[in-house]
């Protein structure tokens, strides 16, 4: 949380005014980092495949799609109130000692006894109220996931791009919960963003493609470059699976607060499906050209958080290590490095005159303009070259360009890796091809 601070990565929000609880803002490297890898999830999830399509559907939906969907009546927790401190806790919480509605119970934050409510159910959606008037009538909800866009735009979606099932809608968004328990920095947030991808398919086939799916997201994950001692499968008991699902795996990753899920795939079955058609009265089958044969899909999601997935990545990368040879003190040196996957890293090079004399600033300059059309690059040319390449280290910039001396004379640069700490010299004039292949992948 400290280097995400200090280089930029992620910040509390509002934090000025003491802070917004649970709630984060991502800096210029953090954001980043979070669209790379939300461009990285549309490429596979949408580009490279013939039978998905992406759609970006409104935050704001009608309020009868939660009513279908189950989430005004079953997505609860139970919690008490301290009537003193007004408080707000889970009903299971372990600091309560007690039982909440008693007298002998006390309250975890300020003490007092028989202060705690019975345990009453708490929406966990956000309300807000659309237009001039706020009566009950106007009452909306921010939306809890990005699934329900998509089931309610289903038939658009396989109407006009085509597609025939099995085939699935991707979309990107954010989704709001009011969790009461948050925490953990950016893994358990209020507001939050969700890369999800809906795979309507036969009745009877979904199995198969429950399995498919979870091997193709396992894949992608890997695919990131996290070590996978680090990664497992959790698969859902029956008191943990959602009200919509009938199977469900978690891919989880082992964070320095234990392991934890970051994406579920999940089967949905046609719950949502005929909840919709139920509620909107409006047929939601899809007719079969082929045999023309009536049915309701069945779904299976793949759902992965963007903030959690760029925590995984920032934890998996993060190392603290000592470095020794030419670049550090005699002894060696510690150093805090980002190992990011140089496709995933927020900046690809950093540009760095050797010294501010000598045609060196000029020519520095002059390679930067350049590689800043084809890459996200940094210039630097403040403080000795160790301390420039630390911060670089720190942000996870792969690749360091040193304009030395012999630069001036030759056309060449220095090319450091992040790291190995090894330096190749290359000609000016293959820059760009240099750095366009060891960014591949
Ligand atoms: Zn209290």
């Amino acid at each position: 949380m400290s280097l995400a601070k200090r280089r930029g990565f992620v910040f509390q929000s509002s934090e000025i005014y003491g802070g917004l609880g649970s709630v984060w803002d991502y800096g210029p490297l953090g954001v980043e980092l979070k669209k790379n890898i939300k461009e990285r999830w549309w490429r596979s999830m949408v580009h490279e495949r013939h039978d998905i399509e992406g759609l970006d559907a409104a935050i704001l939906m009608h309020p009868k799609v939660w009513e279908a969907s189950g989430h005004v009546s079953g997505f609860t927790d139970p919690l008490v109130d301290c009537k003193q401190c007004k408080n707000r806790f889970r009903a299971d919480d372990p600091r309560i000692k007690g039982t909440p509605g008693q007298p002998d119970a006390q309250c975890p934050v300020c003490g007092s006894k028989g202060t705690l409510t019975a345990p009453r159910q708490f929406n966990l959606m956000f309300k807000t109220f659309m237009g001039p008037v706020e009566d009950q009538a106007a009452v909306i909800y921010m939306r809890p996931e990005t699934a329900q866009g998509i089931y309610v735009n289903y038939l658009n979606v396989q109407q006009s791009s085509r597609q025939k099932i099995p085939f699935g809608i991707a979309q990107v968004g954010k989704a709001f919960r009011n969790e009461i328990t948050p925490g953990n920095f950016i893994f358990r947030t209020r507001e939050f963003e969700q890369m999800e991808m809906q795979f309507f398919v036969k009745p009877g086939s979904e199995t198969e493609w429950f399995e498919f799916w979870r091997t193709e997201r396992m894949n992608w994950v890997k695919g990131l470059g996290i070590r996978e001692e680090k990664l497992r499968w959790h698969q859902h008991g029956p008191d943990e699976l959602a009200h919509y699902a009938k199977d469900a795996y978690d891919i989880q990753y082992e964070f320095p607060f234990g392991w934890n899920e970051f994406e579920g795939i999940h089967n949905r079955t046609d719950f949502d499906l005929s909840n919709h058609q139920k509620h909107a009265g409006k047929k939601l089958e899809y007719l079969d050209p082929k045999t023309n044969e009536k049915f309701l899909p069945y779904v299976v999601e793949t759902s992965a958080g963007a903030d959690r997935t760029t925590l995984v990545v920032l934890c998996d990368a993060y190392r603290e290590e000592e470095v020794r040879g030419e670049e550090a003190a005699e002894g060696g040196e510690q150093r805090v490095v980002l190992k990011l996957k140089p496709s995933l890293a927020p900046l690809k090079a950093a540009v760095f005159p050797l010294v501010n004399k000598e045609g060196m600033p000029e020519l520095a300059h002059r390679i930067h303009d350049d590689l800043r059309r084809h890459f996200n690059v940094f210039f630097d040319d403040g403080g000795s070259i160790g301390r420039r390449y630390r911060r670089q280290d720190e942000a996870g910039t792969p690749y360091g360009v040193t304009i030395d001396g012999q630069s001036t004379q030759d056309q060449t640069v220095t090319v450091r890796d992040r790291d190995t700490l090894k330096q190749d010299r290359v000609a000016t004039g293959k820059l760009v091809e240099y750095l366009t292949q060891k960014l591949a992948g």
